[in-house]
């Protein structure tokens, strides 16, 4: 049986859209209802055809839904919620998808008090946005991390989890305070980084921006392939999760601090020490099927 019939998406970027063709892959007589604010995003969705209706407005999206899930950029969850509560049907399981948890549930119970809320983050992603971007397969050996409140049904949560093992996901269920720190180190401070040092670089004197592109071989260019990101959504996820980013840059200024010197007083052995502990740990990512053991990423040279 399947876990849900009826799943309104509200966003229907690259996470709603994904979801959208997973859904049609892993369940197909689930029915999809699909909105987005943008009413370009809308034609093209019904172009596209991976929902099997386009509704006009967030509340009629998700009258008949059992599932609702928010995919919108985490800083307007809380405008989205208010916008379908007059519409949300009391049994329905209202989800997300948004990258940082704490201050999405609290915007959810507040613009939806007794709904039975579930959120969710798909750890699954790239650098493109919009409809075009989704593809079925995005979260297949992907986690995604549960944060259910307390209160929250067991059934509920087991439901939710259901539908995500469906779309090919690993479920991991966490409290929304230790989600939002483990992914400021794992993912908001790596994008904070990135960012950092393209704006460095395209702000060089003395180096050219041609000469930065031409020798972008040399590790910049992954960086700026995580640079790319949506901006809407990143300035969501660092102004949502605040105290844990923070803390997580104030950890990495004292160790670059440490590292910085290192450099400066020939400390070649700390140096690599530091290196060959960092290798053990992309080894691990490989071992664990995380991502690509082929060099340079499994990226092909014509
Ligand atoms: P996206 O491709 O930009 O899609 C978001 C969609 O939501 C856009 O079409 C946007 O329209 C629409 N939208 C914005 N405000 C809205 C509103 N008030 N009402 C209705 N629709 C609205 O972004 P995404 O990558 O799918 O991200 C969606 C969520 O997934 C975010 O919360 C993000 O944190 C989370 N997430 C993203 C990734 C990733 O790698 N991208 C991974 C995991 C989780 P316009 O932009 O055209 O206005």
């Amino acid at each position: 049986m399947l876990p849900f019939a009826n799943i309104a998406l509200i966003g229907i970027g690259l996470i709603g859209s994904s979801i959208a063709h997973a859904v049609r892959e892993t369940m197909p007589t689930a029915r999809i209802t699909g909105y987005d604010g943008d009413p370009s995003v809308r034609a093209r969705a019904i172009e596209l055809g991976f929902c099997h209706d386009v509704s006009d407005s967030a509340g009629a999206a998700v009258t008949d839904a059992d599932l609702v899930i928010l995919c919108v950029p985490v800083g307007v969850m809380a405008e989205v919620a208010a916008e379908i509560a007059a519409d949300l049907p009391g049994d329905a399981i209202i989800s997300d998808v948004g990258s940082s948890k704490e201050s999405v549930l609290a915007a959810l119970a507040k613009a939806l008090p007794g709904a039975r809320i579930i959120p969710a983050h798909p750890v699954a992603g790239t650098e493109n946005s919009g409809p075009d971007a989704g593809f079925a397969t995005l979260f297949h050996d992907r986690w995604c991390i549960l944060t259910p409140p307390e209160e929250a049904a067991e059934g509920d949560v087991q439901r939710v989890t259901a539908f995500w093992e469906k779309l090919g996901a690993n479920v991991e269920i966490m409290d929304a305070k230790h989600h939002d720190l483990v992914l400021a180190v794992t993912s908001h401070l790596p994008h904070l980084i990135a960012y950092t040092i393209v704006g460095t670089a395209s702000d060089l004197e003395d180096v050219t921006r041609g000469e930065v592109i031409k020798y972008s071989a040399g590790g910049f260019r992954d960086f700026t392939r995580i640079a790319a990101s949506d901006p809407t959504m990143w300035r969501d996820v660092f102004l949502s999760n605040k105290d844990a980013v923070l803390e997580m840059l104030q950890r990495f200024s004292e160790d670059l601090s440490a590292l910085q010197r290192a450099i400066r007083w020939d400390k070649g052995d700390e140096l690599f020490d530091l290196f060959t502990k960092t290798r053990a740990i992309r080894r691990r990512i490989i071992e664990e099927g995380q991502d690509d053991a082929a060099p340079d990423f499994g990226r092909t040279h014509d």
